[in-house]
């Protein structure tokens, strides 16, 4: 008989995706060419918008959840990858129209895995996951952009004590980036300072009413928030400053206006980890290895099992989840 394994599946309940641990075999996985067993997966606000059913994230069900996959190659037909290779992926769809995470085995296709870095484990890989490797993304991008530089000006970041945030402020910070965090938790100011902010702003401060030119603050800024959030950030960026924008854990509109753009050259920088090209991701993971801090990443993650993920997802969805979570899959 096949060897069973737990799955966390998405299934249709009279027209609703809903979440249940199932029991299937790898002769149940896709039909891809790589087949990972995979050691630990993590948890970001999208998995838990999956996992509660609050979001639609999938688009055909049945569907494995879980974005994030760090693992172990059993066996591959095709010649980039090998039996024994430690792989990483994350998005591609994966969630969405391709099967996750959050399951002991699965099948990839080979152009979806980059090599784990070997300056991380796997279970620091999913310590940085989707979240983190975004937030090196949006570091990267304000880097490419060019305006953000070591010892001048404040860069912020919303969203400060969450995943993206954590990881923003703690890789900023080792960059030698004066950080300014934002959150609505003063709880977590000393975590966040401990990360390396250096200083807070209120959330509720940020959630006003956007004035179109405020005074000039930021040189640079990450944004996992959006809407009137995004709006006051652009408007508080100095003259040639950007913002990486990648989140809309405060919502997905956008009430601000041209001005910051026109009048003060200020860019607004879309960041997406889903289907970004390889070769951003490998300058992403690169920077986390060579700039992530371990002690703090450590800091700012805990390790749950698979069995818990229901619990979790509301919790991350309540903006009660502090930093990263690992999910250790059985
Ligand atoms: P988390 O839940 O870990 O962090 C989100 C943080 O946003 C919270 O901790 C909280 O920070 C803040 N927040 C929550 N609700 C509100 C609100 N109503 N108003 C203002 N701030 C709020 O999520 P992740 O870090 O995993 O993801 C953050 C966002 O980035 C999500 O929207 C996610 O979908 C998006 N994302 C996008 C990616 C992409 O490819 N573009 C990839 C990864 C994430 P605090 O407590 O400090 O105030």
């Amino acid at each position: 008989m096949s060897e069973t394994f737990t799955a966390l599946m998405l299934e249709d309940v009279d027209g609703k995706p809903r979440a249940g641990f199932r029991e299937i075999t790898k002769a149940d996985l896709p039909d891809h060419d790589v087949l990972v067993e995979v050691a630990y997966s993590s948890l970001n606000y999208k998995d838990g918008l999956a996992v509660s059913g609050k979001g639609r994230i999938a688009r055909r069900l049945p569907m494995v959840a879980g974005i994030d996959i760090a693992g172990t190659v059993v066996e591959s037909r095709s010649p980039a990858w090998k039996a024994g290779d430690r792989v990483v992926a994350n998005g591609w769809g994966m969630s969405e129209t391709e099967w996750g995470g959050y399951t002991r085995f699965q099948r990839l296709k080979p152009e979806w895995l980059i090599r784990l870095p070997e300056a991380f484990s796997m279970e620091q890989a999913m310590a940085i996951g989707t979240a983190g490797y975004t937030a090196a993304l949006c570091v990267d991008a304000l880097e490419n952009w060019g305006t953000i530089e070591p010892g001048k000006g404040e860069v912020l970041v919303t969203g400060a004590a969450g995943g993206v945030g954590s990881t923003a402020v703690s890789l900023l910070s080792s960059k030698g980036y004066t950080v300014v965090a934002s959150t609505g938790r003063a709880e977590t100011h000393d975590y966040l300072r401990s990360l390396g902010a250096t200083s807070f702003l209120d959330r509720a401060e940020l959630s006003a009413e956007v004035k179109p030119l405020q005074k000039e603050r930021w040189s640079g800024a990450v944004d996992s928030v959006g809407s009137t959030t995004l709006a006051n950030v652009l408007a508080q960026t100095v003259y040639g400053g950007a913002v990486a924008a990648c989140g809309l854990a405060g919502g997905h509109n956008l009430p601000g206006t041209v001005m910051p753009h026109i009048l003060r050259s200020v860019a607004l920088i879309g960041v997406d980890s889903v289907f970004a090209p390889l070769p951003k991701r490998q300058k992403a993971w690169q920077t986390l290895a060579d700039h992530l801090d371990r002690t703090k990443l450590s800091a700012m993650t805990e390790t749950h099992k698979m069995s818990e993920l229901p619990e979790l997802a509301n919790r991350i969805l309540a903006g009660a989840v502090r930093g990263r979570v690992v999910i250790e899959i059985a």
